[in-house]
């Protein structure tokens, strides 16, 4: 350690950038510190989306603005960053875009020099290059310029603007402004009265890189009446040059089968990745945010005799699972008490295998078993009577599930005459996202969100939980849902519910394409 580390109490500080909004578009640096921050320090600019990927046990502490009020002094956020680093923390100062453009990173990072606190910058994709990108706009073109140039349209505290038309006329490049609808007007016309042509192609990019994208492109002449008319907001940026003409023919982002949608995904962490994944590589913008988490019960002692029970049993023996991650954890116990799986599985009958869904299924594929019975509907009335269809009494059967599971699976088994055991792996947790949920409130009200997704019952009632005091209407919410029992749950809150064909994630994202896709 130098002298700074010392001072520091093994605090530091990551300055880095959080690309535009598009997750997608953080870089791998970025990504691996908000895994391991101790606090996490960030403003307005930062989406949804990337919000989601912060652990949810991380503290992390908003300096932005809030509606109505002023924004967290500069010289405040400062001394944050000092204050937590001194703490001996991992600080992570995350910002929109660059923290170096018009970031006022440099400010940041001076008080830390004062203090003797080390730092590290970690660059991001800014919104000067990726919002133009996004719509279609390469910033530079070798058929029409040659130069690009980014300006701050940041009017100053008497109203003016401190931009040097005449040269930046003369440069003939591309010119991006951020910071700059409010002072569109005044830019525009000081470009034409240093002698732009008002033919010049020029546009505005509202939310950039994200769901909400918008775009209007137009003419430096009559760019703010056409942005008046849409409603163009902040964060946008202005763009001018002829590469602007471009975005007719090479627009792209849009235009992905879920081109501009946005989900709210309330499934468990450990299982929530191959949704979102799908959902993102379709063109969708998705915010995570588990609205339950499972906690295995270890050690499991009613596991441990339930299995000593299964391998004496004389008849034909039955293992079932209602969800993949009953699996996980089932194979996690079995590995924690040193079990060798054909100890377990031998004997004097046969064993085989129950899954309530194809997921569950593939789960157990991973771990080399084969189901022997999964039931066409995803239910665990319907798996019950499936088994017992495949049974003589007698037989022996462990359910290896949820605590709480549902009780339509026991009774078509028992009334078979089988031996059944019933025990609990993990309990399920409710979770509440506290830096998520006003936001998610927000977006909901505002109809920014499309749809979303629940995969169990027990997400219904979670996400109904976390979002209790946020006066969510939830008769305006597009329920999309793993199968009836899920949806039942959802109806019951008065959401207006859609449910996949079958009990897969390939399902949901069939059908959510089906309900959200760009028709073609
Ligand atoms: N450091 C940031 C810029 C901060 S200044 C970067 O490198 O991108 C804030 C301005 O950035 C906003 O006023 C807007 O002009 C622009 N901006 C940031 N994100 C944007 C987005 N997603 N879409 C459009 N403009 C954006």
């Amino acid at each position: 350690m130098n002298d700074r580390d010392l001072k520091a109490n093994g605090g530091k500080v990551w300055l880095a950038g959080a690309g535009p909004g598009d997750a997608g578009l953080l870089t791998v640096k970025a990504a691996e510190l908000i895994e391991q921050a101790d606090v996490i320090v960030y403003d307005a600019l930062i989406s949804a989306e990337l919000l989601s990927r912060i652990p949810h046990d991380t503290e992390t502490i908003y300096v932005g603005k809030h509606a109505g009020n002023h924004p967290v002094p500069q010289e405040e956020i400062n001394q944050i960053l000092a204050r937590e680093a001194k703490k001996g923390k991992k600080v992570l100062r995350l910002k929109g875009g660059d923290p170096f453009v018009f970031g006022r990173g440099g400010e940041e990072l001076e008080t830390l020099v004062e203090e003797d606190i080390p730092f590290e910058v970690v660059p991001g994709i800014t919104s000067s290059v990726a919002v133009p990108a996004y719509a279609g706009i390469p910033v530079t073109h070798r058929d029409y310029t040659s130069s690009f140039h980014v300006i701050t349209g940041h009017a100053r505290k008497d109203g003016t603007l401190s931009i040097d038309f005449d040269s930046l006329v003369r440069l003939n490049g591309t010119l991006v402004f951020l910071m700059s609808v409010s002072s569109m007007e005044m830019i525009l016309k000081g470009l034409m009265d240093a002698g732009m042509d008002p033919d010049t192609p020029a546009a505005v990019l509202e939310r950039g890189t994200t769901a909400g994208q918008r775009r209007v492109v137009a003419t430096v002449e009559n760019l703010k009446e056409e942005s008046d008319r849409a409603g163009i907001r902040t964060p946008a940026i202005i763009i001018v040059g002829k590469v602007c003409a471009l975005s007719d023919e090479l627009h792209w982002a849009e235009d992905r089968p879920l081109g501009g949608r946005q989900f709210l995904l309330t499934r468990p962490r450990q299982s929530m990745s191959s949704l979102a994944k799908r959902l993102r590589n379709a063109g969708a913008q998705v915010i995570e945010m588990p609205a339950i988490h499972t906690e295995p019960i270890s050690p499991n002692e009613q596991l441990k005799s339930a299995l000593g029970l299964f391998r004496q049993h004389e008849d034909d023996r039955w293992l079932v699972f209602t969800s993949p991650i009953g699996v996980k954890v089932f194979f996690d116990a079995i590995k924690e008490m040193k079990l060798d799986l054909r100890s377990v599985l031998c004997g004097k009958g046969n064993v085989r295998i129950g899954a309530i869904g194809s997921a569950t299924a593939d789960a157990l594929c991973g771990y080399g078993l084969i189901p022997d019975a999964v039931p066409e509907t995803y239910s665990a009335g319907e798996l019950g009577k499936e088994i017992a269809k495949m049974s003589e009494p007698g037989e022996y059967a462990l359910i290896a599930r949820a605590e709480k599971g549902s009780e339509d699976l026991i009774p078509p088994l028992t009334e078979k005459g089988m031996f059944v055991e019933d025990v609990p792996l993990y309990s399920t947790e409710y979770e509440v996202n506290p830096v998520l949920k006003d936001e998610a409130a927000r977006m909901l009200r505002d109809r920014e969100i499309d749809a979303v997704t629940f995969t169990s019952a027990s997400t219904v009632r979670g996400f109904v939980r976390a979002m209790e005091d946020t006066e969510t209407d939830y008769s305006s919410i597009c329920a999309v849902c793993i199968g009836e029992q899920t949806a039942r749950a959802a109806e019951e809150y008065g959401m207006q519910i859609e449910i996949a064909d079958q009990a897969s994630m390939d399902a949901m994202v069939r059908k959510i394409i089906e309900l959200f896709g760009a028709k073609s």
